[in-house]
């Protein structure tokens, strides 16, 4: 097989100043957590170490709370006209320093800089632009004449899209006149500080973003503030059943969007050329660190054999590697855990009889890494088709009618998204009615837009973001 050369192409990470620690971002400003305990954040790429943040307490997440009270009435009762001014001015702040955010996310978090600066900063930008629209239409949008804000908004956010999930939780909050508390993850808290000098920058009166990093108890903590009106949750299952048993019975709102196992489901009339890219954008974008990941490859029977043998090409030509290559496909795995966590559910794999073949990439030295992947011989039964592994590890299974590939498909505590590849219109209606999936694309996959809401049903959590039906998330009808 003939492969490209590529000449490294590395991005600069000169248009970037990391501070050597930062605090926390509570009523307009930074400050230092009451703690005194900081964490740090390394590039999973190189383990090296990028910078140190505070660990928010209990009485700094208090101290953020009473922050975000303190802004709401006056927040709360602008025109919305002019609240949309704000949001716009974030937006075109983040569009203005697009490059500097690109290169923050790819060395905090790992992934490809050409993902980062063509799909994290983008959307999230969008998003806000959206948003800013929404403000003062609110009574437009279909929930009453003068629909109401909840109030202060506690958002914990995950760290494989963490701009991104950032835009999605304060976006809305924001336009429908709601304060915001939000916590980022662990591994990755820098874009989210840099976003508070973003707030700083526009304007945004003091209290409205807070912003209180830390670790998993830092988050708990957000979620448990008797002054938190709404808890918007992005994370794994077990923790969004955690936060629901722990807010069940307060006056508390709660919407989770939680994880996912997509089935991608390739009929014999689908453009194959087309369908063996989706396959690869649905499982590899991202190294797989996505809950709405087209994890399970479901092929009809009949073209299996081809689709197979023309996607394990494909993959042989992605370049994984140095995610500050614009040339990367592939980045490094976010941590140490999570590259752990790939290895042993794909492991299972191998102990019950899935057949397992890897790219044979060379990979760098230091770093989190994980060869991209694809399991054949797989059963329903198997881990490694049940369990989300959120890595580049794809599990293959095949289907003879639609019914059965339905059946397949909804065989899942998991119901996020899912993606339909025929030439048949009908055929794809029919999938998308009977698909349980918040999103079902069609011909396509891993596709974003902050019109379309996107949410789950059972394991995947409940309630929605983007869109109008995002909105609902935010307000109180009246
Ligand atoms: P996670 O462990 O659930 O963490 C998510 C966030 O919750 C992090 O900020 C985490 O802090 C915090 N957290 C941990 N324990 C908490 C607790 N007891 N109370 C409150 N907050 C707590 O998930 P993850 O490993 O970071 O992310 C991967 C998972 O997220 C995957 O399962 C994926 O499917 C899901 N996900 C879903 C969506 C969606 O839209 N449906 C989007 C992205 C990701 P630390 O980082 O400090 O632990
Ligand atoms: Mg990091």
């Amino acid at each position: 097989m003939t492969h490209f050369e590529y000449a490294p192409a590395p991005e600069s990470r000169s248009v970037v100043e990391l501070k050597e620690s930062y605090g926390l971002f509570i009523d307009g400003e930074f400050v230092d957590p009451l703690s005194d305990s900081y964490l740090s954040s390394v590039n999973p790429a190189t383990e090296e170490v990028l910078a140190h943040f505070a660990v928010g307490s209990d009485a700094d997440v208090d101290a953020a709370v009473r922050a975000a009270r303190r802004a709401l009435p006056k927040w709360s009762k602008l025109p919305g006209s002019e609240r949309g001014k704000y949001l716009f001015r974030i937006a075109r702040i983040l569009q203005e320093r697009a490059r500097e955010f690109a290169v923050l996310e790819t060395l905090d978090n790992g992934k490809p800089i050409k993902e980062s600066r063509d799909v994290d900063v983008p959307l999230a930008a969008a998003h806000f632009f959206y948003h800013a629209g929404w403000a003062d239409k609110l009574e437009y949008a279909g929930y009453g004449k003068n629909p109401k804000p909840i109030g202060v908004a506690g958002q914990v956010i995950p760290w494989n899209f963490p701009l991104l999930m950032l835009a999605w939780k304060v976006a809305p909050a924001l336009a429908c006149g709601n304060t915001v508390v939000l916590k980022p993850a662990e591994t990755t808290p820098l874009t989210a500080l840099l976003f508070a000098e973003v707030c700083q920058q526009a304007g945004l009166p003091k209290g409205v973003v807070n912003i209180v990093t830390g670790a998993g108890a830092t988050g708990a903590a957000v979620v448990a503030h008797a002054g938190v009106d709404k808890v918007a949750f992005t994370g794994s299952t077990a923790v969004g059943k955690s936060i629901a048993a722990a807010i069940a019975g307060t006056h508390k709102r709660l919407t989770l969007e939680l994880g996912g196992k997509g089935a991608n489901i390739i009929f014999d009339d689908a453009p194959v050329d087309q369908a063996i890219e989706g396959i690869i954008n649905g499982i590899f974008f991202n190294q797989g660190h996505v809950c709405c990941a087209g994890s399970r490859l479901l092929l009809q029977e009949s073209i299996a054999e081809e689709v197979i043998s023309r996607l394990q090409h494909r993959m042989s030509t992605l370049r994984v590697g140095d995610p500050m290559d614009k040339n990367t496909d592939v980045g490094a795995i976010n941590s140490l855990a999570q590259l752990q966590r790939i290895t042993d559910i794909a492991s299972s794999g191998d102990a019950e009889g899935a057949r397992r073949w890897s790219v044979d990439c060379a990979l760098p030295e230091r770093g989190y890494w994980y060869r991209p992947t694809l399991f054949l011989d797989v059963t329903e039964s198997h881990r490694i088709a049940r369990e989300e592994i959120f890595g580049p590890v794809l599990a293959v299974q095949t289907f003879r009618t639609p019914t059965e590939a339905i059946e397949k498909a909804n065989n899942s505590p998991y119901g996020l998204s899912a993606g339909v590849w025929s030439d048949k219109g009908s055929r794809i209606h029919l999938m998308a009615e009977n698909l349980k999936a918040g999103v079902v694309w069609a011909n396509s996959f891993n596709k974003f837009d902050p019109t379309s809401p996107f949410g789950g049903y059972k394991e995947s959590g409940y309630g929605r973001e983007g869109g109008v039906a995002g909105l609902a998330s935010y307000l109180v009808q009246e």
